[in-house]
């Protein structure tokens, strides 16, 4: 096993305490590259965008990319238009992250699948 420690950049700042720095893959991933990660909250139930580095404060380019990759999940998941981006950090005020939500959002959060993890970018499959 290598230790995933090993191969991360000293340079971009981590918690080793922050659930969204763990990055753990549980469910569903749309989306990896350099900023950002997108995969399905696993509160939620819905596409959920988390920048790389442990903070507040992406640069307005960082919060554009972003921005327009979850736009282009929510588009493929919910239909075009079919969705809002949230950006109020509720659970972890500490990391930037936004949602992308559907209007039923709230309504189906319990009763909605869960999906899996498969790699980035696979077929979402629900458990
Ligand atoms: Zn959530
Ligand atoms: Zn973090």
């Amino acid at each position: 096993m290598t230790d995933p420690d090993a191969l991360r950049d000293d340079t971009v700042p981590f918690d080793p305490d922050c659930e969204l720095c763990e990055a753990a893959r549980y469910t569903h991933w749309y989306v990896e590259d350099d900023v950002c990660w997108i995969a399905d909250c696993e509160v939620c139930s819905v596409p959920m965008v988390v920048w790389k580095p442990h903070g507040t404060d992406p640069s307005e380019a960082d919060i554009e990319h972003m921005m327009r990759r979850l736009s282009e999940v929510g588009d493929a998941r919910f239909g075009e238009g079919g969705w809002t981006i949230d950006r109020v950090m509720r659970q972890i005020p500490n990391h930037f992250h936004a949602h992308c939500r559907d209007p039923r959002w709230h309504q189906l959060r319990m009763s909605r699948p869960m999906s899996r993890y498969e790699g980035v970018g696979a077929e979402r499959v629900e458990r």
